[in-house]
């Protein structure tokens, strides 16, 4: 299926900051629609069901699985968490660029099925600088934070295959370069395959007349 906009998947270690980062890029430009994902995992202090995540149950998460209703589902740190697929495929459609802030299971399924897909992996400069942001969201428990850690290190395993990677040492700049990144990815030839086709028909009459 050829989409009109970009699929985009950000990911990144938790505590990268990805969560401000899109919604700075939401902000400041009008061609990005953010996925809202479907989770088992219980919203923390002022998440709104719906806006940070569709909160639910295992079950109801399941009946979804079995439904085909998602476009790629992971198991991350003991939840559940999925991409569901009318959403995103509506958006496509519309020419919407639409991004969805998922763990790297999550992408590499993407990446599989839509290898047209721009896949970015946000993080901070280093592992200090990581450590600190977890510990001062203050929203997670010492061995949350443990278990976030241990599975950024797992998740450093599949950078390789991300398209870039973008240093989130500061806001602002970031959001830019994400933006610029989306901008050129709309002229890589592999979305350009309507355009590529026109000029080849033109060239092959012209080259007809050189015979
Ligand atoms: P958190 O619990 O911190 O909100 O999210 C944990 C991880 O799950 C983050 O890396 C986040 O990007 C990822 N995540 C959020 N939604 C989805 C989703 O729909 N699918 C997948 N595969 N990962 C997701």
């Amino acid at each position: 299926m050829k989409h009109k906009g970009i699929l985009i998947v950000v990911s990144g270690f938790s505590g990268a900051g990805k969560g401000t980062l899109m919604k700075l890029l939401m902000q400041t430009y009008d061609n990005y629609a953010l996925s809202v994902s479907m989770t088992t995992r219980g919203p923390r202090e002022g998440e709104v069901d719906g806006v940070h995540y569709f909160f639910s149950t295992k079950e109801q998460f399941e009946d979804k699985i079995a439904q085909d209703g998602f476009i790629e589902y992971a198991r991350y740190c003991d939840n559940y968490y999925g991409t569901p697929r009318k959403y995103v495929e509506e958006q496509l459609e519309a020419g919407k660029d639409v991004i969805l802030e998922i763990e790297i299971q999550g992408a590499l399924k993407v990446k599989e099925k839509f290898p047209e897909s721009l896949l970015l992996f946000v993080t901070p400069p280093n592992a200090k600088e990581l450590e600190r942001r977890l510990v001062g969201r203050g929203t997670e428990s010492q061995e949350v934070i443990s278990k976030r850690l241990a599975r950024a290190y797992e998740e450093s395993e599949g950078i390789e295959a991300y398209d870039y990677i973008v240093v989130n040492d500061n806001l602002e700049r970031c959001a830019e370069e994400i933006n610029g990144l989306v901008e050129a990815a709309r002229k890589a030839p592999v979305r350009r395959e309507t355009f590529i086709k026109e000029i080849r028909e033109e060239l092959k009459e012209f080259s007809k007349g050189a015979e």
